[in-house]
């Protein structure tokens, strides 16, 4: 029967003969697709109203456009139909542009959630003075276990700058900026700011009544999403942990 599957299809669906349709179907979709035949089995498909063939065929396609796009059953479809491959050609493009899309927003993600991390091991640094790098305890003494916070290293690392550069750039060096604006994200999002430790936090909160609305607007935007992110990476990983 397999061999006789495409004309099979055709009879059936002239025919009305679901049931046969159906195993037909089932067939093309399983396993008989190749590079060389599937522009063909999509028309096919299409003429025969197998939405869920035609489906799988693009599929197909999308996910394997440069090679589909060399084959002679490509260049006959080109000739024949046009405007199958000005469609084919769109999805495509529209496919490769949503893949970018969801790309920018994990690079994003990750953005923020470093942004988070950083702003918990600044909190840690202040408060508690971290036990592995100091400032207060600089050698790890035998019962003491390193610091969880990976940021912190880092974080240590421009604090130490900060507090000695000798940079006369107005606004400070690219990293004395990224300092002033991860202590002003710390102030957007601390809410004990009478106990807090961290430098500049009460002034940033002073300066933030006289920002204009759209220097407010941006740093809400950017609290929410650091939010976000850390809320969005804290539900997956219960997720995960649940099953
Ligand atoms: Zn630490
Ligand atoms: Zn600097
Ligand atoms: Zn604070």
């Amino acid at each position: 029967m397999k061999k006789f599957v495409l004309h099979l299809l055709v009879l059936s669906h002239c025919y009305v003969v679901l049931s046969l349709k159906r195993v037909c179907e089932h067939i093309l979709e399983d396993g008989w697709l190749t590079k060389e035949n599937v522009i063909d089995i999509l028309q096919l498909a299409r003429s025969c109203d197998a939405p869920r063939l035609s489906l799988v065929c693009l599929r197909m396609v999308m996910k394997d456009f440069k090679s589909i796009s060399t084959t002679e059953a490509w260049k006959v479809m080109k000739r024949a139909n046009p405007s199958l491959e000005q469609e084919l050609l769109e999805s495509v493009v529209e496919a490769d542009s949503r893949k970018q899309e969801r790309q920018k927003k994990i690079e994003e993600k990750k953005v923020y959630l470093q942004l988070h991390d950083a702003m918990e091991a600044l909190l840690h640094i202040c408060r508690d003075g971290c036990r592995t790098i100091g400032p207060r305890d600089k050698v790890l003494k035998g019962s003491q276990v390193a610091c969880g916070f990976q940021a912190c290293k880092g974080l240590e690392t421009l604090i130490r700058h900060f507090s000695g550069c000798k940079s006369r750039v107005p606004g400070g060096c690219v990293h004395c900026k990224r300092m002033w604006q991860l202590l002003e994200l710390h102030s957007r999002m601390c809410n004990e700011p009478e106990y807090c430790k961290v430098p500049l936090c009460r002034h940033f909160k002073m300066k933030m009544q006289q920002q204009s609305k759209k220097e407010e607007a941006k740093w809400k935007l950017l609290v929410s999403k650091v939010l976000a992110a850390k809320n969005a990476q804290r539900l997956f990983s219960s997720q995960r942990s649940s099953f």
